[in-house]
C-alpha cells in the first residue's frame, strides 16, 4: 500500500483516496481567440513524458477534494514531494539526479 501526503490535510493517506489528473503547471493561453489551431492543439493534447522527475496534478478525491501537485520520478515511481496549488516545486529535473543512472555507475 502506497501512501501519499496531502499538503492540505497534512497527513499521509492511502493512495486509493487520490486520482492523478495529468501534467502540472500547464498554462492556459492568455488569449485563446488569438491562438492558431496548432497552438491550441498543443495546449490541449501535447504533454511532456519525461524519463525522470515529473510534476503532476493530483486530487484528494475521497478526502478534502482539493487539487495539489506531486513531484514524482517516472522510473522509480518515488514521490519526491507534494505541494499546494500556486506553489513551485523545490525539486526539478535539474536538482534531482537520475537514480537509475547512479545505480549503474554511469557518469555524465
Ligand atoms: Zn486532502
Amino acid at each position: 500500500m502506497m501512501h501519499i501526503f496531502c499538503p492540505y490535510c497534512g497527513e499521509l493517506r492511502e493512495e486509493e483516496e487520490f486520482h492523478v489528473k495529468g501534467q502540472a503547471h500547464i498554462e492556459r493561453p492568455k488569449d485563446p481567440e488569438a491562438c492558431s489551431d496548432a497552438e491550441w492543439g498543443d495546449y490541449l493534447f501535447f504533454r511532456n513524458n519525461p524519463r525522470g522527475v515529473h510534476h503532476e496534478l493530483w486530487i484528494h478525491a475521497v478526502g478534502c477534494r482539493k487539487y495539489f501537485n506531486i513531484t514524482r520520478h517516472t522510473v522509480t515511481y518515488e514521490i519526491l514531494e507534494t505541494y499546494r496549488m500556486g506553489e513551485q516545486p523545490s525539486i526539478t529535473g535539474e536538482t534531482k539526479a537520475d537514480p537509475t543512472t547512479q545505480a549503474k555507475g554511469v557518469s555524465a
